[in-house]
């Protein structure tokens, strides 16, 4: 990869100022690790600098001495990238006990360009305080620096929000740009989860070539959307989004549908499944809205009824296996995810797995906490200029926040299906305060198990996942 670099329109004094910019760079611009690797040697420090200002006018006059073309100093940084690609991370790394797999990131933190009556991040507005969000792009780098170094080969990266789009198209740019400087072998995912409001044809042809995965909020056709998902103004917004989806099908973006099923939604279940079908949909995820009223874990009046939810999942099912068994099936995640366990596999939801506290979130200021449900003080886990992610991954906040989810209710240790819900997400359970409280969702877990467990069963022993 050439870095794009303009170098002649820049006088002197202007370099100067840049380079004693760099000369002040600081354990506040960049942690103390990459500050270190950074300082050794000019020219890197100039590369990195530049990376992270976003600005092509680092480089001093003298240094083009030596070369004869533009094409030269292009493949003499190239081969200096190669090199920042193959270091060492400077500390010996430690046999850690958890993995950094997956990231969650929220580069413009709650900030949204929509309002939807059920969103639960929204009100982290007044938790940051800050009018408009946006990472910068020292800590961009610091965090991708931070988590090709110490994560595994295969890594995820879920850019999520709020609403991430905001942040434009040149901050994913960069993001990628990134990615490919750190990541040498590594295999990286990237996932975006948007509204689809402002993508564009752009949008698209930049998400299909760097292989994003995209997950679009679609709750169904448009009046099961538009009874919740508002624009500022408060109009509907299914029109554009519905466009936004087509436009990305037809650029061939890997798109999964993010479909709320909540107290309205849920009573349209064969109408949801065949207008997503319709529509050309492989991948869709189906997300209980529960939210609790403030201070109180009575449940808002959007919120669906663990029943209902029951019933809503086998009539979905119910769709779905006939078209598995036609030879068209379509991805449910929370079907594939018993699909995997039923085969030995782990489940890809944490909600559905043992313990949480398998990934972090990192907020647009690098504050990183322990899940996207409980951004707040007491599960602050620490920045990311000052501490390491995979120390943060492994601390003792984490690992307990984690084993949390295992404190189970009597009922759970007794019960047939614990091997496929683990107690669900501690975030569900009946009392917020107690993890040993039962899930709110049970009645539908066992609604739902009940009804589609054999047929499960049956598709599980056909199936090469
Ligand atoms: S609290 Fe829920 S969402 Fe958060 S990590 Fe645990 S299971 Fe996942
Ligand atoms: S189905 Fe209900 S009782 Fe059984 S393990 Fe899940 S939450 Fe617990």
């Amino acid at each position: 990869m050439g870095i794009k670099t303009k170098f002649y329109k820049f006088s002197e004094y202007e370099i100067n100022k840049e380079k004693e910019k760099i000369s002040k760079l600081s354990k506040n611009d960049l942690s103390s690790q990459s500050y270190e690797w950074a300082k050794k040697n000019l020219l890197e420090r100039l590369i990195i600098y530049n990376e992270i200002k976003n600005s092509n006018n680092l480089l001093p006059k003298t240094f083009f001495k030596n070369f004869k073309s533009e094409g030269e100093i292009e493949s003499f940084l190239d081969k200096k990238l190669q090199k920042l690609k193959v270091k060492e991370y400077p500390e010996k790394k430690r046999d850690y006990q958890k993995k950094l797999l997956y990231l969650l990131i929220k580069p413009s933190g709650p900030a949204c360009n929509m309002r939807c009556e059920y969103c639960f991040y929204l009100e982290k507005s007044s938790f940051f305080k800050q009018a408009h969000p946006r990472m910068k792009i020292n800590i961009l780098y610091e965090l991708l620096f931070q988590a090709i170094n110490q994560g595994e080969d295969s890594l995820y990266f879920g850019w999520q929000g709020g609403e991430p789009t905001l942040m434009g198209i040149e901050f994913f740019k960069r993001a990628v740009e990134f990615q490919e400087i750190f990541g040498g072998n590594k295999f990286i995912v990237n996932t975006l989860q948007t509204n689809g409001t402002l993508l564009n044809k752009k949008w698209a042809k930049f998400l299909k070539e760097k292989k994003f995965l995209v997950g679009i909020s679609l709750d169904g056709p448009s009046h099961v959307h538009d009874k919740y998902r508002k624009t500022i103004s408060g109009k509907g917004s299914f029109s554009k989004i519905k466009q936004s989806t087509e436009l990305l099908l037809e650029e061939k973006v890997n798109v999964n549908i993010l479909a709320t099923v909540n107290s309205y939604s849920v009573n349209f279940p064969e109408e949801i499944y065949k207008f997503l079908k319709s529509l050309g949909i492989k991948y869709i995820q189906f997300i209980p809205i529960l939210e609790r009223e403030p201070g109180s874990d009575k449940l808002t009046n959007f919120s669906v009824s663990p029943e209902k939810y029951g019933d809503f999942l086998n009539k979905i099912f119910d769709m779905w296996y006939e078209d598995f068994k036609k030879g068209t099936p379509i991805s449910i995640r929370f079907f594939y995810s018993i699909l995997l366990r039923l085969i030995g596999k782990k489940s890809p939801d944490c909600e559905l797995q043992k313990e949480c506290g398998s990934y972090l979130v990192v907020e647009y200021n690098g504050n990183v906490y322990s899940c996207d449900f409980f951004v707040d003080k007491n599960h602050f886990l620490g920045n990311i200029n000052k501490d390491k992610l995979i120390d943060m991954l492994n601390s003792e906040k984490q690992i307990s926040f984690g084993k949390n989810k295992a404190k189970l209710n009597k009922k759970c240790l007794t019960c047939k299906w614990l091997e496929f819900c683990y107690g669900g997400c501690p975030k569900n359970r009946t009392n917020l305060s107690d993890p040993s409280s039962l899930n709110i969702l049970c009645p539908a877990y066992k609604k739902f198990f009940e009804h589609s467990f054999e047929r499960l069963k049956n598709v599980a022993e056909n199936l090469s996942i």
